[in-house]
Order: structure tokens, then C-alpha cells, then sequence
């Protein structure tokens, strides 16, 4: 018999997170363990999952794909990569794309992108803000744990504190090249900024002549409500970052930039980035978010108002409570009862679902989350 795959884990996987349970099926917004337990997976967001685990939909464009091209991207034409470009180019609002293979990479690339465009060297950024594990978006990620074993980063940035205009103004001079923001900071627990926070920070930049780079790896792709969390406060970036959600799970990154800003011949480039099948991917899972973008809005606001007795934050699926020092526990408890939830940053209970879940998944989960709380 085949060896429990938790001892072939231990022997030879270098676990760098710690993990709970063992998660062989998922669909919709349901997944299964290995004992056949079922659960109302409200974390799939971080995970990647926006359309729901094994969309059909999804599966289909990958399966097809993978029975015609399946190809590396930087040599030749290919079409659904002009495609999806032009996709990402309409919901975006902006010029002109670029791919990778995850959100670390795409900001890694908005860096590269502002660095040689603006010929200066500097970033600022937001105190427990998080723009990924690589050492270039290692160097404007806030989260001092997983930071501060690699400093000195050999790309500056200064942190100011998140919300802090006048803090940025001070920092952001003709030596910044650009300032790189969540408008919703997910990994620090779902921390809304005041609504005229991106206003601020566009004004800033542009007397700076900076590029105002907004990471909507966790926040986009339909996750609040609209395609990108900056289309609620009116501003349009320089750079938009994106990756998670953008193909449900299958690994896909980009960024998109204003006219004027791109990279030219061999500034930069990746194996795999944008090839032929997360580009068919992706353009499946944009047709599954067309449909059910009109839903995210008044389902987050049933899951809100189900939790009001906690005082919940959140727009569209993605929402946040303080929950402090029980957040563990609070997760087990509702893992224990069917229900996934996540413990971001600080005791912050972040819950991040499917766009597809549906009412009566909201409830049950609702009445999970409110019966842990207590
Ligand atoms: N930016 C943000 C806002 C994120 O939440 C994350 C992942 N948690 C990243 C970047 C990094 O994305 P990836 O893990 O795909 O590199």
C-alpha cells in the first residue's frame, strides 16, 4: 500500500507553512477531505478559487487547451494571449498587459516597470501591507516575519503607516519611483482604508511624478464587488497587479499599465508566463465572473449583516472581524462544524468565499462563524 502522504510530507516536502487537514476534492464552494468530510470552504479566495473549486466551466477551457497547445510564451504569437490582454486591458481600464506566473512575480515586474521608465530607484509603501515572497516584492512587503530574515533587500522602501497621507507625502520625493498599495490590505486582516484614501495617494504621486502601483492580487477580480477594488474610489492607477483569482487556482499573474508604460525588447520576460492553457484559464474564469459580478455586492452584504452582532468590515466577499488571541481557536471550532475560515494578521478572522457561494451556504456558514464567536 502507498505510504500515507503525510509521511512521504514530512520526509521530503519543505513545509514552510503549518498545516491543518488534507484536501482532496473541492467544488464549487465546497471542499472534502481525505475522511470524506464536506466543507463550505470561505477561504478559497486566498487560495485562489473566485469562481468556485472545479468551475465546469473552467475545467472545460483547460481541458480543450491542453488538447491543443500547451506551449511556452515568449517566442511566438499566441492568440489567447492577445486575447486575454485585451480582456484585461477592458476591465482594467488601462493600456497594456504583461504576464507571470503569481502575484509576487506581477509586482515583481511593476517594480522593473517603474524602476526603468521613471530611471529612479526608490519605493514607498504601507506599513503590514503585503506584496509578496520574492526578493523584489519581499522588498516593499511590510510583514517584518517573513522580511527581516533576508534584509538588507537590496531595493529601498520606505512604510508609512496605512491611511497616512500626510506620512506618504513626506516620504514620496523625485527620487520615488513608485508607491505600491492594497486598496483593501488583505494579509493584514482586511483593513479598509477611508474612502478618500486612493485620491490621496494618486495626488501624491502625481506632484512627485511617481507611479501609483495598486496590488489587486487579493482584491480583484470581482472579490469586492466590482472587477477591481480601485473602481470605487474613482482613480485610475499607473500599474494594477493582479493574480489569485484571475484563473481559478491555475497559477497566472499580471500587470496592466497606463499608455506609455511598457517594457521594451528584453527589459523583461518569463518561461512560462502567459502561456497558451492559463491564458484559456483565465479567459474561462473572466466569462464565469461576467455572469455572477452582479451577485458578489448583496451577497456580502447578507454575510454581513448575518455577523452584525461582531461588528464585521468588509466590501463585497471579502470581510474581516477582530477577533484578537481566540482566532485560532475560533477557526478550529468552526473547522470542526464544516465551515473554513482563515486568522489573517493581528486576530483578524478573514473571510474571503467563492463568488459563486450561495444564500444558503452564507447561512450555514453565518451560523457556524456566529455560534464560535459566542
Ligand atoms: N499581493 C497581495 C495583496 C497578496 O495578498 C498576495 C498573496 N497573499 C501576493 C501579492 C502574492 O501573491 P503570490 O502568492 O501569488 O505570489
Amino acid at each position: 500500500m502507498a505510504e500515507d502522504s503525510r509521511v512521504l510530507d514530512a520526509r521530503y516536502y519543505m513545509p514552510a507553512f503549518s498545516r491543518t487537514m488534507k484536501i482532496v476534492r473541492g467544488a464549487g464552494s465546497r471542499v472534502w477531505d481525505d475522511r470524506g468530510r464536506e466543507y463550505i470552504d470561505c477561504v478559497a479566495g486566498i487560495a485562489v478559487c473566485s469562481t468556485g473549486h472545479c468551475h465546469p466551466k473552467v475545467v472545460e477551457a483547460i481541458c480543450g487547451q491542453a488538447k491543443e497547445l500547451i506551449h511556452c510564451s515568449n517566442l511566438y504569437y499566441i492568440p489567447n494571449q492577445a486575447e486575454l490582454a485585451e480582456k484585461l486591458v477592458g476591465i482594467t481600464g488601462l493600456s497594456k498587459a504583461f504576464f507571470s506566473n503569481s502575484g509576487a512575480e506581477a509586482n515583481d515586474g511593476a517594480m522593473k516597470l517603474a524602476r526603468v521608465r521613471t530611471g529612479r530607484k526608490k519605493f514607498a509603501a504601507f506599513a503590514h501591507g503585503f506584496h509578496g515572497r520574492t526578493c523584489g516584492s519581499l522588498a516593499v512587503t511590510h510583514k517584518p516575519a517573513i522580511r527581516e530574515p533576508f534584509e538588507p533587500l537590496s531595493t529601498p522602501c520606505t512604510f508609512v503607516d496605512y491611511g497616512d497621507l500626510d506620512g506618504l507625502a513626506a516620504v514620496v520625493d523625485k527620487d520615488t519611483a513608485g508607491v505600491f498599495v492594497e486598496p483593501i490590505q488583505g494579509e493584514a486582516g482586511v483593513i479598509i482604508p477611508p474612502d478618500e484614501f486612493l485620491r490621496g495617494v494618486r495626488e501624491i504621486c502625481d506632484d512627485a511624478g511617481a507611479l501609483m502601483i495598486v496590488d489587486e492580487v487579493q482584491t480583484g477580480m470581482g472579490r469586492t464587488g466590482k472587477w477591481f477594488a480601485f473602481q470605487h474610489s474613482g482613480v485610475t492607477p499607473d500599474i494594477v497587479t493582479i493574480a489569485k483569482g484571475l484563473a481559478s487556482g491555475f497559477p497566472i499573474g499580471a500587470l496592466v499599465a497606463r499608455e506609455g508604460l511598457e517594457f521594451k525588447k528584453s527589459e523583461h520576460g518569463s518561461t512560462f508566463a502567459g502561456g497558451p492553457l492559463a491564458c484559456a484559464t483565465a479567459l474561462a474564469t473572466i466569462g464565469v465572473i461576467e455572469e455572477i459580478l452582479p451577485d458578489v455586492a448583496w451577497k456580502g452584504e447578507r454575510f454581513m449583516k448575518g455577523l452584525a452582532a461582531h461588528n464585521p468590515r468588509g466590501r463585497g466577499l471579502m470581510i474581516g472581524m477582530s477577533v484578537g488571541d481566540r482566532c485560532p481557536e475560533v477557526q478550529q471550532t468552526c473547522a470542526e462544524n464544516a465551515v473554513l475560515v482563515n486568522c489573517a494578521a493581528d486576530g483578524n478572522l478573514r473571510l474571503i468565499p467563492p463568488l459563486v457561494i450561495t444564500d444558503e451556504e452564507i447561512d450555514t456558514a453565518v451560523g457556524v462563524i456566529n455560534a464560535a464567536l459566542g
